[in-house]
């Protein structure tokens, strides 16, 4: 197998063109495992360690942080936390601080596994991942877009995945996530839920219930219909809030959990977070910022 060691982002692009069936390997915590177990062998490695700007992240003119595909989580814990709580949260629920500083949001989007924990706040943060190949250019692809099936995504096989771009929180958001012990343990199903106070509107993403990580589009338009912001949550629109999210998902029977419980646990987490973030808005803290 060779080993490609590009030492610039252009470099990498040109490698990636010349060889498509190269795989991109950051942290190598999913990679290392499907090559350890022979589950895949690709024809070659190419190592983006060298590629100091994936390690990056920036806060752009409109506003927006882009973050590099190879900053680990340990990393958007400690200093994109309180930017990014929500992901954040997520990223805290990420294997062990050892996989923490080696693993990064590029590789979970690479990998597109249903279960990734970093896709539903993602999605419901309105994330837009930034992909490049060295014969087309930019795309940018709206986290909604991105996951296209079971460990398939939108990256065509030229294409690496050089950023995500989010805004701050402009509202409080949480993740909730189901395991079978807590910690160092892939998500049975998850939730996450993101306040976007300016536009009255809710954001939604479900994990591990279905092909693909998605958001819950009736459960966010129902809110966007009968939330009452300057109000105590009202207990249907709660209960309601809960159901719709749970006919979102579409899961299966398998090892971690039964596609029953998964249903009835996404509708638990969905009202659990949305009152968690409901409270904190109601408290003012994050409300009065979002003005
Ligand atoms: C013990 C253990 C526990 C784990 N626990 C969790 C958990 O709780 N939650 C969770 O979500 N995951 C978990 N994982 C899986 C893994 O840690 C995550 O998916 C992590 O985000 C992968 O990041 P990485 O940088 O290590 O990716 P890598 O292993 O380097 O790559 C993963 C995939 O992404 C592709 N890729 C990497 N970078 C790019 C790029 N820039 N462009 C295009 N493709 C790219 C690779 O080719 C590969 O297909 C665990 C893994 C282990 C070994």
């Amino acid at each position: 197998m060779e080993f490609l060691r590009p030492a610039t982002w252009a470099e990498a692009l040109e490698a990636k063109a010349a060889m498509p069936g190269a795989a991109p390997i950051q942290g190598g915590t999913d990679m290392m495992v499907e090559i350890n177990f022979d589950v895949h062998r690709p024809d070659a490695l190419l190592d983006l360690n060298r590629v100091a700007e994936l390690a990056r992240w920036t806060t752009e003119e409109d506003g927006r942080l882009r973050v590099g595909a190879g900053v680990p989580y340990a990393r958007l814990i400690a200093e994109l936390g309180d930017r990014l709580p929500g992901l954040a949260q997520a990223a805290r629920t990420v294997g062990s601080p050892q996989i923490r500083n080696r693993g990064t949001v590029g590789g979970n989007l690479g990998a597109a596994s249903p279960a990734g924990d970093s896709h539903p706040p993602l999605l419901a943060g309105d994330a837009v991942i930034e992909v490049e190949s060295a014969a087309r250019g930019v795309r940018m692809i709206p986290a909604a877009e991105f996951y296209l099936g079971v460990k398939r995504s939108a990256l065509r096989p030229d294409e690496l995945i050089r950023a995500f771009w989010m805004s701050p929180a402009s509202g409080p958001q949480y993740f909730s996530k189901v395991g079978t012990r807590n910690a160092m343990v892939i998500a049975v199903c998850s939730f996450a839920i993101a306040l976007h106070p300016g536009e009255r509107r809710v954001g939604t993403g479900i994990g591990s219930a279905a092909p693909t990580p998605r958001r819950a589009v009736a459960a966010e338009e129902f809110l966007a219909a009968e939330l009452d912001w300057d109000a105590r949550l009202d207990p249907e629109v709660l209960r309601r809030f809960g159901e719709l999210a749970s006919e979102a998902a579409s899961p299966i029977d398998d090892v971690r959990g039964t596609a029953g419980y998964r249903r009835h646990a996404i509708g638990v987490m969905a009202r659990r977070t949305l009152t968690w973030a409901w409270n904190e808005f109601r408290s003012g803290h994050l409300g009065r910022r979002a003005g």
